[in-house]
């Protein structure tokens, strides 16, 4: 049966799309592009860094954000921006499996444990949006993390209340404040320190509304964790 499926159906890289020798996502050279986010990194953003003492890039020496540290597993260079592109928009969900790996094999490498903080939770996903797609990516990877870190899982933290309004047209100042007023966070977060999980890191602006949220119920400190970094 297996022989007689693989002749109609061979298991293809994702992202080259070479045969496969068995059911794997990637070929071993698509498997090595991928670049992980080595420290030391930008505290603020998740960008390498030459040993600099402050932890923190240019850009971010004058930043004033809601969060206190950005992890960025990978850098969103190919493979990666195909695989997050499958696992947002064509029901590859499976492709957690991956991620999975990739998240242990960094976390593993980096050392961080996550020691001192009290949950994990994800941005959510509009409950429209959420109804449509079947499923939350970022809670999927913050699933994967709560697995390997230990630590309790919590939905229904933050809210997402407002649909995106297409931001095309709109400047980059306005899009950051449409996107900060998108969140809002429930219950009493006092003193929590909270790992906040995202599949991709590109202005903040997401990280900084989710964080904005949670700050106003009384959050302490918050990690925000993307599994890439663009
Ligand atoms: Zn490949
Ligand atoms: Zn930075």
């Amino acid at each position: 049966m297996q022989a007689a499926a693989d002749i109609f159906f061979p298991s293809l890289c994702f992202s080259c799309e070479s045969k496969l020798p068995d059911n794997r996502y990637l070929c071993i050279k698509c498997r090595n592009q991928i670049q992980f986010l080595n420290p030391p990194l930008c505290r603020l953003c998740s960008r390498p860094l030459k040993i600099n003492r402050t932890g923190l890039c240019k850009k971010c020496s004058n930043k004033r954000c809601s969060y206190n540290r950005v992890i960025g597993i990978t850098a969103y260079t190919p493979p990666m921006q195909t695989l997050i592109h499958l696992f947002k928009y064509k029901n590859c969900d499976y492709l957690i499996n991956l991620f999975s790996s990739l998240i242990t094999t960094y976390f593993l490498k980096t050392g961080f444990k996550a020691a001192g903080y009290d949950f994990i939770t994800a941005v959510p996903m509009h409950p429209v949006k959420l109804k449509m797609r079947g499923y939350n990516q970022s809670m999927l990877l913050a699933h994967a993390l709560a697995n390997y870190f230990k630590k309790p899982l919590k939905n229904g933290i933050i809210y997402q209340t407002k649909l995106r309004a297409s931001q095309t047209r709109l400047k980059k100042e306005e899009r950051a404040k449409n996107t900060n007023e998108m969140f809002t966070a429930e219950g009493d977060l006092t003193a929590k320190r909270i790992i906040v999980v995202d599949d991709m890191f590109t202005t903040g602006a997401t990280a900084q509304g989710c964080s904005r949220a949670l700050r106003e119920k009384g959050a302490e400190y918050i990690l925000v964790i993307t599994l890439s970094k663009a």
